[in-house]
């Protein structure tokens, strides 16, 4: 074994651990399974790639999206990490796994269809293994924000490998969180939890009320980059254009477009100063751009843990950084109609009190971001100074307005 630090140190040429970091670290160094729940931007492939390298043997990671892989897989290339993926759309499956069986991979990708598939078991156990790490392992939960039935069916291939177990996300509750720990066979006093406050985002909530002249003001305010979360593909068209034809250069981005020139569109806007993008919420994910100065959400999140994780994209360089949510009754009467009409039985209750959680946020008269915290199980001071509420509070007249509105929905 090596010493982590100085891997820290030499590999990854960083100064130090951040956070938690060497707290989860150094479980995993003991052997001991754990579950991190860190914000994003904080640093969670460290916290497994530094015991990748530190104890002998490959580690082996399951990954959600073939996409995510593939830039952990550039990150690690970029440090000298020997990194490969085994997945269906992969030409070079025989040379990875020859790779893997020769003791030549650090870290090994995986989707979860694939590790509960036929043959894996087989092929994984016989490779000395330093850790397996579950990314995004929300996704294991029913009640978290993006379940993927596949992540329940990796209990019994965790049970066979004898390897400490490290799960990772940046989005749970504490209904989430407990149902982590048990679906992955952590002990409960294997939580490892960060601090979720983001400082230097300053929230925003209200009603819509002509998005288009909305947003233009807002841009009147803000010359930095920024994102625009809209609810369909043609209305990431629309604001783009609108925006754009009032002199600030706008680029839309969501699943339908070319696929070439959504990449150009995204990295036009990663190295931009001063563009916007309008994306529906395919755009984030993997995106590395320390400076963009605002998120603005054109109609509802999907959820506080979703609204938590499209907003954190906003200041990750520790600048100011504004957060902008406006929303209309009607997302809420949308919402609970897909709930009723679209949602399977077993998840209706929670998404209800998803639903639920979304509506206190926005009609809360108090602070957003205490609102936030207690959601991610802290306790914060009731008031921040930073969030529209405590630094203009609402008249009274107003929540009542909204509350009326919404509740006639
Ligand atoms: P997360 O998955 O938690 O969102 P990442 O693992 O992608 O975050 O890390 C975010 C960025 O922070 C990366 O560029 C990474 O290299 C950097 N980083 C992580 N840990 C440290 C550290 N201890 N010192 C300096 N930079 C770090
Ligand atoms: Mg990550």
């Amino acid at each position: 074994m090596t010493d982590p630090l100085d891997i820290l140190h030499h590999t990854f040429g960083f100064s130090g651990f951040r956070g938690v970091q060497q707290q989860v670290v150094d479980r995993v160094m003991a052997g001991a399974n754990t579950l991190a729940v860190m914000p994003t931007g904080a640093g969670k492939s460290l916290c497994y790639q530094v015991p990748a390298l530190a104890r002998p043997g490959t580690a082996l990671v399951v990954s959600p999206l073939i996409a995510l892989m593939h830039d952990q897989i550039r990150a690690a290339d970029g440090f000298g990490i020997r990194a490969a993926a085994l997945t269906s759309a992969d030409d070079n499956r025989a040379e990875t796994i020859a790779r893997l069986k020769s003791g030549d991979l650090d870290l090994l990708y995986v989707a979860p269809e694939r590790a509960t598939g036929a043959g894996f078991r087989d092929l994984i156990g016989r490779i000395p293994l330093a850790l397996i790490a579950i990314d995004e392992a929300h996704c294991v939960s029913e009640w978290g924000h993006d379940f993927r039935p596949d992540y329940r069916l990796l209990r019994p291939l965790l049970d066979t490998l004898d390897a400490p177990r490290l799960a990772l996300t940046a989005t749970a509750d504490k209904a989430t969180r407990a149902d982590i720990l048990v679906q992955l066979g952590i002990p409960a006093d294997g939580l490892i939890l960060a601090g979720f406050d983001r400082p230097n985002i300053r929230y925003a909530i209200r009603p819509r009320d002509g998005i288009s002249g909305q947003l233009k003001a807002l841009l009147a305010e803000q010359p930095g980059p920024g994102i625009v979360y809209a609810p369909s593909r043609a209305a990431t068209e629309k604001i783009a254009e609108s925006l754009s034809a009032s002199g600030r250069r706008t680029l839309p981005y969501h699943a339908g477009l070319d696929p070439r020139v959504r990449a150009a569109n995204q990295a036009a806007f990663v190295a931009s100063e001063d563009m916007v993008i309008a994306a529906t919420i395919a755009f984030g994910m993997g995106i590395d751009k320390p400076d963009v100065r605002f998120v603005a959400h054109a109609g509802l999140p999907k959820s506080i843990e979703a609204y938590y994780q499209e907003t954190g994209r906003a200041g990750r360089d520790g600048d100011p950084a504004e957060a902008h949510l406006f929303w209309g009754a009607e997302d809420f009467s949308r919402a609970r109609r897909r709930i009723e009409t679209e949602v399977p039985d077993e998840r209706r209750a929670g998404e209800r009190t998803r639903l639920n959680a979304l509506a206190a946020l926005v009609e809360a008269p108090g602070c957003r971001r205490a609102i936030l915290l207690r959601h991610f199980g802290e306790t914060p001071p009731a008031s921040c100074g930073n969030c529209d509420n405590c630094l203009a509070p609402p008249a009274t007249v107003d929540a009542t307005e909204a509350a009326r509105k919404l509740l006639s929905a």
